[in-house]
């Protein structure tokens, strides 16, 4: 029965604080884990959010293409600085017209049109 006794006191002393230490990490990492787990799930989550919208048929202005004529030009209002600080800082805006008149030469690339993704999920 000696050998049981000494068991005992081990685990009474300092084997009882080691085992619920590797217990309480054990928990804890696996915890951690499904954190990131969940993490991960979230950002393909968003990603594939992204990925079926359409994109804006936004011009080089920064306005919507609706908001261009036949002819290209923009009708969007806009504010025009009509006087500026020594900073060249604007100070006062007045209302005008962008004056956009949208690229007319040679598109390297479709700018409004893009492909739907074929291998969706
Ligand atoms: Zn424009
Ligand atoms: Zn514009």
């Amino acid at each position: 029965m000696d050998w049981f006794w000494w068991v005992l006191i081990l685990f009474w002393t300092g084997g009882f604080a080691w085992v619920a230490d590797t217990v309480r990490t054990a928990l804890r990492n696996r915890h951690e884990r499904k954190l990131e787990l969940m993490d991960v799930e979230k950002q393909e989550r968003i990603a594939v959010e992204a990925s079926h919208q359409t994109p804006e048929p936004l011009c080089g202005c920064t306005h919507h293409l609706a908001k261009h004529d036949k002819q290209g030009r923009c009708h969007e209002r806009v504010e025009v600085a009509t006087a500026w600080d020594e900073n060249k800082k604007p100070l006062r805006y007045e209302a005008g017209q962008c004056n956009c008149q949208q690229y007319v030469g040679p598109q390297p690339l479709s700018q409004v049109y893009a492909e739907d993704l074929t291998d969706r999920i």
